[in-house]
């Protein structure tokens, strides 16, 4: 397990996991909760991080993030989901969370 991206929100750190398991790369989301546990720990440790299974496809995460995401964090526009209510980020056309489309109205 590598952690390869610390995000500062969870529509943030879930369009990264989707990117890297579009692209066969294995990856879980942590931290993703703790928003609530804020007090005691530092900030940095509540961010959702998003790690790699495979150490070996580090490497390959890193540069999808680089290519993929740094280029949505850019992006201002966002849209709410019309099924759940979450944020996501105007380049996405599915939902992080469900996986609903995105209206054509917003
Ligand atoms: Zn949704």
């Amino acid at each position: 397990m590598k952690r390869v991206y610390t995000a500062d929100n969870r529509a943030l750190a879930w369009h990264i996991k989707n990117i890297l398991e579009s692209n066969t790369v294995a990856a879980e989301i942590r931290n993703d909760t703790l928003h609530s546990a804020q007090g005691g720990v530092p900030v940095n440790e509540c961010y959702p991080e998003v790690w790699v299974v495979n150490d070996s496809d580090e490497e390959t995460a890193r540069r999808l993030i680089e290519e993929q995401v740094e280029s949505v964090v850019a992006e201002e526009a966002q849209w709410l989901c019309e099924n759940c209510g979450e944020t996501n980020y105007g380049q996405f056309e599915l939902c992080w969370n469900c996986q609903a489309e995105r209206s054509s109205q917003s």
